[in-house]
């Protein structure tokens, strides 16, 4: 996939495209960032880039360039099938790239490029190397035979040794926001409604979105919405739940926006019970039962009480503060002592 391909990471997609149009390539990089956010796709880019047959504006004065794509060095290098890119991973039965796959390394570093203009690296989980490996690879990163190019990948720079960090230039991927999720889910043949699902339950992963079952994400949705509900009549419950909902990490987030797209549905079926304007279309007979029971006053309260908890919770705050204050004022807007 080319670097126009790729979604949501344009500020490294553009240092990359930049320094390989003013011929600037740094010998090693490395990737770092959260996972399943295009690290390994932009490397695989970068490796087409640089072998690329007839790269688009490539040519003096003219705009970054890109690979086209579509030629041998770029089909051959998506399909992990091209002489000069190799792809270090880990081996199926292992937990760490070995010293042995280093070692190949080292040997073919020295080697003459078959086809392409610049041999590619690419090791991926790179902090994967425990320090025997490590360490030989150090020293394929001190003596780089020219025309070698190594792209590490990792979610945890840190865990790379020192030396081999001031060696490789670091390359920074964000987590994805849900339009760009939206946008590759859809590409990849989700519905709309499928896709801002999978996009809003990932945490910016475009590999946990896509690998979502959003059966089970409805279902954790629906047992939320349940369990939030059913337990305003009883304080030690809603308590346990706050917690609970707290220990969840970023997951407090996701349950927020959970919880505010079915407080919108009460409050839109209790002005228009029959109209189709509810969200989510499977929850339909919850959103009914609730709406039966609250206020659009209500409804409304809890709304403003959840929006201003993902405010809150935007800025920092203790997950069980804010856990804790929303489920309290959610029981007194529904009436509860
Ligand atoms: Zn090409």
């Amino acid at each position: 996939m080319p670097f126009r391909d790729i979604c949501g990471q344009d500020r490294p997609i553009t240092l990359l495209q930049r320094a390989w149009t003013g011929r600037r390539l740094a010998q090693a990089y490395c990737f770092t960032g959260p996972s399943g956010v295009g690290k390994r796709t932009t490397a695989v880019a970068l490796a087409q880039a640089v072998n690329c047959l007839s790269p688009t504006g490539d040519v003096p004065g003219g705009e970054v360039a890109d690979a086209c794509g579509t030629c041998r060095a770029c089909t051959r290098i998506a399909a992990g099938r091209h002489p000069d890119v190799t792809m270090v991973t880990l081996p199926a039965d292992k937990t760490v790239i070995t010293i042995e796959q280093i070692r190949e390394v080292a040997a073919r570093a020295c080697l003459r490029a078959y086809e392409g203009a610049t041999k590619v690296w690419i090791l991926d989980p790179a902090d994967a190397m425990q320090e025997p490996a490590a360490n030989a690879f150090l020293k394929t990163l001190e003596e780089p035979a020219p025309g070698s190019l190594f792209i590490l990948v990792t979610t945890a720079f840190s865990g790379l040794l020192p030396t081999i960090r001031s060696r490789c230039q670091e390359v920074r991927f964000t987590a994805l926001d849900e339009t760009h999720l939206r946008t590759i889910l859809e590409r990849g043949g989700h519905t709309p409604q499928e896709a801002a699902e999978a996009a809003a339950a990932a945490g910016g992963s475009a590999e946990r979105a896509m690998s979502h079952d959003l059966r089970e994400v409805r279902a954790a949705r629906r047992r939320l919405v349940e369990d939030v509900w059913g337990g305003l009549g009883s304080l030690p419950a809603l308590l346990t739940l706050a917690e609970r909902l707290a220990k969840d990490g970023t997951g407090l987030d996701d349950a927020v926006e959970t919880l505010l797209a079915f407080t919108r549905d009460v409050a839109v079926a209790r002005v228009e019970p029959s109209a189709d304007l509810l969200l989510s279309a499977e929850g339909r007979s919850e959103v009914e039962r609730i709406a039966g029971n609250v206020s659009l006053a209500a409804a409304l309260r809890v709304h403003a009480a959840q929006r201003e908890a993902q405010e809150t919770l935007a800025w920092h705050a203790q997950p069980r503060f804010v856990a804790e204050r929303l489920l309290l004022e959610m029981r007194a807007a529904v009436g509860q002592k």
